[in-house]
């Protein structure tokens, strides 16, 4: 079974953000679709782990940046690389407005907006889908929406190659390198649990540099 077929799944980039109790959080997720047209309704599947999940369970509320193919790195350094329990992601970053739900949405390379109230949502174990009605929604510019294989070609800054070395470790993700001969455990010695210390991303992301 070759589980790369996965890849060739299309997926876009959003910014899902929530409030609750003076609580503002966002993270980057690829998982929306909209489930049906009448009337509209849309899924967002967040991992459990992610405090944006666990705050739109409290507040059952959400909006959807959808990014355009102008948007920058830094926001998914921002959003995407770091968690809301232990930074404001929204401490200096100006590009953010509230709607009227009360929840902050990107006002920056963002094409549209979506508002939306949690339905019902469905445990997967590891993650949550939320499914949600409309209250409103928004389009600001007809720049296309950016897509996950259009970061990967053109947003994700290419990681600076590695030379072929079985003692080094790079992040996928992100081209953190983990050098066994610097590192007090080896890197096949970690734990399952052990996550990226640039983009929180888990073990499994790492591949032996040079492959
Ligand atoms: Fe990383």
């Amino acid at each position: 079974m070759d589980k790369k077929a996965m890849y060739k799944i299309g997926y876009g980039l959003y910014l899902v953000t929530t409030h609750i109790n003076d609580v503002d959080n966002g993270c980057i997720v690829n998982s929306v679709t909209q489930v049906t047209s009448e009337p509209q309704c849309i899924q967002v599947t967040l991992l459990k782990s992610d405090y944006t999940c666990e705050l739109i369970q409290k507040s059952k509320k959400l909006n959807l940046s959808i990014f355009d193919e102008s948007v920058p790195f830094e926001y998914f350094m921002l959003f995407g690389m770091k968690s809301g329990r232990t930074t404001n992601k929204f401490d200096g970053f100006s590009d953010v407005a509230r709607s009227q739900n009360g929840i902050y949405y990107s006002t920056s390379h963002t094409n549209a907006l979506i508002c939306a109230n949690v339905i019902n949502e469905i445990d997967f174990g590891t993650h949550i889908m939320f499914i949600c009605d409309i209250e409103d929604m928004m389009v600001f510019n007809s720049n296309p929406s950016v897509t996950y294989a259009y970061y990967q070609a053109h947003i994700k800054p290419a990681p600076k190659p590695v030379a072929p070395n079985s003692e080094k470790w790079v992040c996928t993700i992100c081209g953190y390198v983990y050098d066994n001969a610097v590192e007090k455990i080896p890197f096949e010695q970690l734990p399952e649990t052990w996550v990226c210390p640039l983009c929180n991303h888990p073990k499994s992301v790492f591949e032996k540099a040079g492959n």
